[in-house]
């Protein structure tokens, strides 16, 4: 009898089944809304800081102090388009220098994820992201970052995907359309990442893009207006569908 109410193996220790649940942050009170009234008892705040809020703090927009010398001739001017960088076969190595020649440069997140492992001492749990940056008129790049924390990981892919900006040509390889405007591929282009082939293929204008939500996005920030696209493989993986993508594009450039 004593036997059966001591020990249920499977309930023990509920708290220890999810670590992944458990963030210290979450019972502060500043998070919770001031009109609940409700108790707040959780550890980790202090009593006084109820009621006055950290006002937050504004993004202060970093002056870039370039460190290589490619970055010093960037700022001061002597080199003034991508195009010169790239036909000197040098290597870019600071996102300052991209922000300095493409001012107009968007980036965003394409793909965001939760990496988890066993280590010998539990489980660690990190994210990765994707982030393309494109200026939707012939620039685009792709970058991944992998960190511990979620902000972290964008920040690193967000600098990826600038230092990987490459340009694209743009044109008009439509034989229903054959005007001189840069609205589309100026020919059919085959690309792969992982085990994706994306086939981009010259449309008249007016038609759009005729691709999926995240393909359709990534070809508009590279400029892209009018297209159709196939897709082989498995495309819901970002990675591959993301790299087969710039893939395809960056051959615009190196075949025209
Ligand atoms: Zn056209």
């Amino acid at each position: 009898m004593s036997q059966a109410s001591q020990t249920k193996p499977g309930q023990t220790k509920p708290g220890q089944t999810k670590p992944g649940q458990t963030k210290p942050g979450q019972g502060r009170p500043g998070q919770g809304r001031p009109g609940q009234g409700r108790p707040v008892q959780y550890g980790g705040g202090r009593p006084g800081e109820k009621q006055t809020r950290r006002p937050r703090r504004e993004p202060v927009e970093e002056v870039w102090v370039p460190k290589t010398i490619l970055g010093q001739k960037v700022n001061s001017g002597e080199i003034s388009s991508i195009e010169e960088i790239i036909e000197a076969g040098l290597r870019i190595q600071e996102a300052g220098i991209i922000k300095k020649l493409l001012p107009d440069l968007k980036s965003e997140v394409v793909d965001v994820g939760i990496i988890q492992k066993m280590t010998s001492n539990g489980q660690s749990t990190r994210f990765k992201a994707i982030v393309a940056a494109g200026n939707e008129n012939g620039y685009l790049g792709i970058g991944q970052g992998k960190s511990k924390q979620m902000r972290i990981a964008i920040e690193k892919a967000t600098s990826q995907a600038f230092l990987n900006v490459s340009p694209i040509k743009l044109g008009c390889g439509s034989w229903e359309c054959r005007c001189d405007q840069k609205h589309s591929v100026p020919f059919k282009i085959k690309g792969k990442g992982g085990s994706v082939t994306i086939e981009i293929i010259p449309a008249p204008r007016g038609l759009g893009l005729v691709a999926g939500g995240k393909i359709k996005r990534l070809l508009e920030l590279a400029g892209l207006k009018d297209a159709w696209t196939t897709a082989k493989g498995s495309t819901p993986t970002m990675n591959s569908t993301s790299k087969a993508i710039l893939d395809c594009l960056r051959q615009t450039f190196s075949q025209g």
